[in-house]
């Protein structure tokens, strides 16, 4: 936690897919696989956040606790979606002046290729004039062709839930 940064959505250690994905769609979301049930419970608490999990016994205490609680079960990564969309009005759909640091949640801000040169491949350095860096981990991004796929997987979650 840093940066008075707000989570909007802790994500249990088993759902590190799920944690990148909220995090593309732009939601704040804490995610560290070696943070235990405590870590969890507190963050969610302190940052009035949503827990989401495949654990049901850390929902029910979740819930005895007042924090907001999803019990994932099985579902696999499009139905959580889906499910978060329904519930939380979760927008599907990539919008990157929102996108946030997969890797880390740090925000992202705009960068002109000279600034990101040598630290992307060069194919992508000629082909793209604007980039997207984390501030906090350094990631550089570009509206590749991942984008492009991200975006098709979430028009097929649209008709399929
Ligand atoms: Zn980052």
């Amino acid at each position: 936690m840093s940066g008075g940064e707000r989570y909007e959505f802790v994500v249990d250690a088993m759902l590190g897919d799920l944690a990148k994905w909220l995090r593309i769609l732009g939601r704040s979301t804490f995610y560290d696989p070696h943070a235990g049930d405590e870590e969890l419970l507190g963050v969610a608490r302190a940052h009035g956040a949503v827990l989401v999990t495949r654990d049901r016994e850390l929902c029910l205490r979740a819930g005895a606790e007042g924090v907001v609680c999803v019990y994932l079960g099985g579902a696999g990564l499009g139905e959580a979606l889906a499910e978060l969309g329904r519930r939380f009005g979760l927008r599907l759909e990539v919008d990157l002046s929102r996108t946030r640091c997969a890797l880390c949640n740090g925000a992202l801000r705009r960068a002109r290729r000279e600034e990101v040169a040598g630290r992307v491949p060069e194919g992508v350095i000629e082909r793209y004039e604007a980039f997207l860096v984390c501030e906090r981990c350094g990631h550089v991004y570009w509206p590749g062709s991942h984008l492009r796929r991200m975006r098709e997987f979430l028009r097929g979650l649209e008709q399929r839930f």
